[in-house]
């Protein structure tokens, strides 16, 4: 069947759909041991699509042990690369083949509209584990350079076991960023998915045991943070700890990390990003354009959103103007809907935490020029205006916290060095984008920005030959690209000396 494109055909699909509810340990899907479950809910309409296995400690040690096991019998781990590439690459035939499926399990689970489901995350998934099996049986090790009596073999080989724990707000994507290079070099995994989008991760569990992926190299253990997160990052048994997610919890897990055995522990974390459009930015419109849909694409609920908005002061009014033009067309609509630009945050809890920010904005005294309200869109359901604060102070909380929602934060500038100072003024570091058509201001400002990534007269540019990560309380290590590996693998210096 191709890709259906209209509101009724995607309704027929999520109607035939059969769920996947339990963990996946050992190549097998199971219960949680306690019998528990957690209710996963739509935020599309607030019904229950299925109680989904809740696991806890118990859980953890059977899907770690599987992991080990897995990992000590070599059957992946030893595996040529070439074979890995290929069973992957056999991976992401199965996912392309049932995209429709798991970017319909996304929006279900958390409310994205299914256009962008489909086109954006499992397109991007399938990119993914594609480039990283390409590459996986291109990279070399380094000989030292020693005299003639002696060999230095730098080598790199996998961690072992890899605890993924991710977020709601790109489900499998965000997954697939970890597993993939995880696997390629020949880890085994225990992913846990939010509690809040389990089910691409479950179905996807299936195609990898389908790909021909051995039992126990993958598994996926649902539940909250406290109950199945914890007990992952505090396992004596995990070798390396890889997170995306918020900053206070990439904090926690870092001390887990400590608290245990000192697994390696790699961080993606939150933002508040900047986006600095200067007067002579080549095409304002252009410029407008991007700053609308970088702070109200995925319903604000992204790490990089365009939050903070800074304008050169001569053209702000005008510039405002032409943001809202373009905010104003983007509003929710039913995430089945093709080419809805927005659709449902995750949940009710996130919902009134941008509420709250909303009113927190208006009574600290910015001014708001777009939206602020709920919006009707389906009875049930977790809707959100597209939101515009202007005259914002750099001391307000919508200035300076992370809100994860569709609302934008404008503040005026005078000239190159407050710009930089404002962008700059953040605890976190993730992105950043410059506008501007003087190509030394492009890299003086580019130069000065404390982010992982920085983007000119662009916003959202990279593929996965890019790293992509954060400065600062952004988080640590790097996702995407051959430095990916670097998280995956532990490097070996093997000296051989051949003097007798
Ligand atoms: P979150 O930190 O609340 O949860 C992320 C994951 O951590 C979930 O699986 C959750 O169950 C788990 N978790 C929560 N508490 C835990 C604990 N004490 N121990 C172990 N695990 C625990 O984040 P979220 O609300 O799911 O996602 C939104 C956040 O993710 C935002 O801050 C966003 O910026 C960030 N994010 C960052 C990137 C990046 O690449 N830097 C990408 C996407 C999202």
């Amino acid at each position: 069947m191709s890709t259906p494109h209209l509101r009724e055909q995607w309704q027929t699909l999520a109607a035939s759909l059969t769920l996947r509810t339990r963990a996946f340990i050992d190549g097998r899907h199971v219960d949680a041991v306690s019998g528990a479950t957690f209710d996963c809910v739509s935020p599309i309409d607030g019904r229950v699509l299925a109680q989904v296995a809740d696991c806890g400690q118990l859980d953890i040690d059977h899907a770690v042990a599987a992991a080990r096991r897995s990992f000590q019998s070599g059957h992946w781990s030893n595996l040529k690369p070439s074979r890995r590439k290929h069973v992957l690459l056999r991976l992401a035939a199965l996912v392309e083949q049932h995209a429709d499926e798991l970017a319909l399990l996304e929006t279900l689970d958390m409310g994205k509209p299914v256009g962008e489901a489909r086109n954006v995350d499992i397109a991007g998934v399938i990119r993914c584990i594609q480039w990283t099996a390409e590459a996986v049986d291109k990279l070399y090790g380094e000989v030292a350079p020693t005299g003639s009596n002696e060999l230095g073999l730098i080598t790199r080989e996998p961690l072992g076991v890899v605890g993924a724990i991710v977020p709601w707000n790109f489900p499998l994507l965000m997954a697939a960023w970890k597993i993939a290079p995880a696997l390629a070099a020949g880890n085994s995994v225990v992913l846990k998915p939010s509690e809040k989008s389990p089910l691409s991760a479950l179905r996807f569990a299936e195609l990898v045991a389908e790909a021909g992926l051995p039992e126990g190299v993958f598994n996926v253990v649902p539940g909250n943070g406290k109950g199945a997160g914890e007990p992952l990052a505090l396992h004596m048994d995990v070798d390396g700890l890889v997170f995306t997610g918020s900053t206070a919890v990439g904090k926690r897990l870092l001390q887990c990390a400590g608290l245990s055995n000192m697994k390696r522990a790699y961080m993606e974390c939150g933002g508040k990003s900047p986006n600095l459009v200067f007067a002579d930015a080549p095409n304002l419109d252009k410029a407008a354009e991007a700053a609308a849909s970088g702070i109200f694409y995925n319903q604000g609920e992204v790490c990089t959103a365009a939050s903070r908005l800074l304008v050169e002061r001569s053209i702000k009014d005008e510039f405002v103007a032409r943001v809202i033009e373009h905010g104003r067309h983007m509003q929710p609509r039913h995430p089945f809907e093709p080419d809805a630009p927005m659709g449902a945050l995750v949940d009710e809890a996130q919902a009134a935490r941008v509420l709250a920010y909303i009113e927190e904005g208006t009574a600290e005294g910015a001014r708001l020029l777009l939206g602020g309200k709920r919006a009707e869109v389906v009875a049930g359901g977790c809707y959100i205006e597209p939101t515009v604060f202007d005259e914002v102070s750099p001391q307000q909380r919508i200035a300076r916290e992370e809100i994860f929602g569709p609302v934008l934060s404008v503040i005026a500038f005078d000239g190159e060095s407050q710009a930089l100072q404002l962008a700059n003024d953040s605890e976190y570091g993730l992105a950043a984008g410059v506008w501007t058509r003087d190509i030394s201001r492009a890299h003086r400002v580019a130069r000065g920005l404390r982010a992982g990534s920085v983007w000119v007269n662009q916003w959202d540019g990279g593929d996965m030959s890019a790293p992509f990560g954060g400065y600062k309380q952004s988080g640590n290590g790097r996702d995407k690209s051959l430095h990916a590996f670097d998280k995956y693998t532990e490097m070996k210096a093997t000296w051989i000396n051949l003097a007798d």
